[in-house]
């Protein structure tokens, strides 16, 4: 039987054939796409001036005989649909049928493909077959793409320049070489060999061959499983982080997806591991019975719509952070001084400009929590960091009244005071918040708060939270409240300064108050004013405590912005650098 079949009209109008060309990389896209299901092992993409001028993939795939050869560029062939159920099952690549056709009534179209019993000459241009020939039986196919709309003067106006066209072709690539590590993709470009990747089935060597050592070196695989999902890749280490989303990639099925729902629960894996406007590197491969995939989502389109989405997001929400909390996550300082590659470079250069609580509470607040429950029970699930929380850290000194200096057996630590007391504040202060008896304590001098009318009536109309919260408050004159007690987790000294800092965010909280956020910024907002300063400079005992009560954390790397608190410098790191160490 040819693999190649003509498919129903009815479904062929579904798959609008001129959507599948747009620019250069839909085409590598529909290529490569033919390549994977060809079997191939090896695919080779060359390009010139970003594909405008020049497209070719050659494969070393099963090939097609003369009948099927002849049949790929006419509209409505498949090999892949053959009936419209069959769109229900989206496990394989894609709709093919369109794409050769397609392409062709655009460009001129070279293809050679041989099963390795008799090879196949075809040349396409505009739709109109100019060739048709037997050619040698080199098993694989060659296809290459010229012209690129020259009939098509408008569509050619929209082609991006060759730079970004080239950008969108590399990054093609690099996910279909991520979801498919046991094929070797290369991209040449112009000559350049811009994408190169082994196929040697193994996904953290593509990572490595597609980012470099930089990146490779700082992922963590994760795996699990439930009924329904099997969820399979690496996420890196909150020391490397990147501005755009771009690189979370999501694979359904072996297919890149783009989803709201899944990269909200990566990033919210991260949160306060990594400040918000910063992007995890992410490679995860989800598989599942196709029938959980919704039928009404355009093919073309990456978007995707599943069934059972909050099963899947909860397992991809507890699988990372669990990941990450059970990883030693102390970033090593003598990797991160001689600053060699761009991505990290970047990264530096943007810490570096932050000052001290650069992230405001009012992105925080836009962290949500799946629900309550979901987070109590991935605290019961998660077992202890056993590594971090035996690190004995011995201070040494303080510099800059800002860092303080600590050794152990393995090698030195240099911590951020304020960041890492923050954390260890917040941490008290999230527990304390959800306490549901609160241990309250009297004022001896109450605090009188005097508020605006309109100020006066929100904070009113929320009473009953203060009182949930422990505090003990009377009307007082005109628009005014006195505070009698408070809950006991209050930093004393900073009574009013906590008090003041509560109300303004009871008021000035959104239309619809969420318990789950506001205990959340009442914990980050406090737990910085709550904190040593810089250039304050705390007793040898002060250092061992919080040293201490900082690996004790379920989260000792990062201050609740996602900064990092402590960093380290290992004994060889060391001994490298003072040249007592030769290799
Ligand atoms: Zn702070
Ligand atoms: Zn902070």
């Amino acid at each position: 039987m040819n693999r190649i079949r003509v498919m129903d009209e009815n479904l062929a109008n579904k798959i609008a054939a001129g959507e599948v060309v747009e620019k250069c990389s839909s085409i590598v896209k529909e290529l490569c796409e033919n390549s994977i299901d060809a079997k191939a092992k090896t695919i080779l993409i060359n390009l010139l001036e970003g594909g405008k001028k020049l497209i070719e993939v050659i494969d070393d795939g099963i090939g097609m005989n003369s009948d099927d050869a002849s049949l790929a560029f006419q509209r409505h062939a498949t090999s892949k649909i053959y009936k419209d159920d069959d769109l229900f099952f989206i496990d394989t690549l894609g709709f093919r049928g369109e794409a050769l056709p397609s392409i062709a009534s655009v460009s001129r179209v070279e293809l050679k493909t041989s099963d390795g019993n008799v090879g196949t000459h075809i040349v396409i241009e505009g739709g109109k077959r100019l060739l048709e020939e037997k050619s040698d039986a080199r098993k694989g196919t060659m296809i290459k793409v010229t012209n690129l709309f020259y009939n098509t003067p408008a569509r050619l106006k929209y082609l991006k320049s060759d730079a970004s066209e080239l950008a969108n072709c590399v990054s093609l690539v690099e996910r279909l070489a991520l979801s498919h590590p046991d094929i070797s993709f290369t991209l040449n470009h112009d000559d350049h060999f811009v994408v190169k990747t082994s196929g040697s089935n193994d996904l953290l060597k593509t990572i490595h061959e597609i980012y470099g050592v930089s990146v490779s070196s700082k992922m963590i695989e994760i795996k699990n499983s439930c009924d329904d999902f099997d969820i399979y890749g690496y996420i890196c280490k909150p020391e490397i982080l990147k501005s755009n989303r771009n690189h979370m990639i999501v694979f359904v099925n072996e297919r890149v997806v783009k989803n709201f729902e899944i990269n909200k629960a990566i990033n919210d894996a991260y949160y306060t591991y990594k400040p918000d406007i910063k992007y995890p590197i992410v490679i995860l491969k989800i598989n599942t019975d196709p029938t959980l995939i919704d039928v009404n989502i355009h093919p073309t389109k990456q978007d995707i719509k599943m069934g059972k989405m909050d099963v899947l997001t909860d397992l991809i929400l507890n699988t990372l952070k669990d990941a990450l909390y059970k990883t030693l996550l102390i970033p090593n300082a003598a990797e991160r001084i001689p600053v060699s590659n761009p991505i990290q470079k970047k990264i530096l250069e943007s810490v570096v400009k932050e000052s001290d609580e650069e992230y405001s509470i009012t992105t925080q607040t836009t962290f949500d929590f799946a629900n309550s429950e979901l987070e109590e029970s991935v605290e019961d699930v998660i077992a202890v960091n056993p590594e971090m929380k035996k690190l004995k850290l011995y201070p040494v000194g303080v510099a800059h009244g800002t860092y303080i200096i600590a050794e152990n057996e393995t090698g030195v630590f240099l911590i951020d005071q304020h960041a890492a007391q923050e954390r260890i504040n917040y941490e008290r202060n999230m527990k304390a918040l959800k306490e549901k008896k609160v241990a309250t304590t009297e004022l001896l001098f109450p605090i009188t708060i005097e508020l605006s009318s309109s100020d006066y009536l929100k904070l009113k109309a929320q009473e009953d939270l203060l009182l949930e919260m422990g505090f003990g408050i009377e009307e007082f004159g005109v628009n005014t409240f006195v505070f009698k007690h408070h809950p006991t987790w209050l930093l004393e000294g900073h009574e009013e300064e906590s008090i003041r800092r509560i109300i303004d965010l009871i008021v000035g909280g959104l239309s619809g108050f969420d318990r789950v956020k506001f205990n959340e910024s009442i914990a980050i907002t406090l737990s910085c004013k709550m904190s040593i300063k810089a250039n304050m400079h705390i007793s040898h005992e002060a250092q061992e405590e919080l040293l201490n009560e900082l690996c004790l954390c379920d989260n000792p790397y990062n201050c609740p912005h996602g900064r990092p608190t402590i960093i380290k410098f290992t004994i060889y790191d060391l001994e490298r650098m003072f040249k007592r160490s030769m290799n």
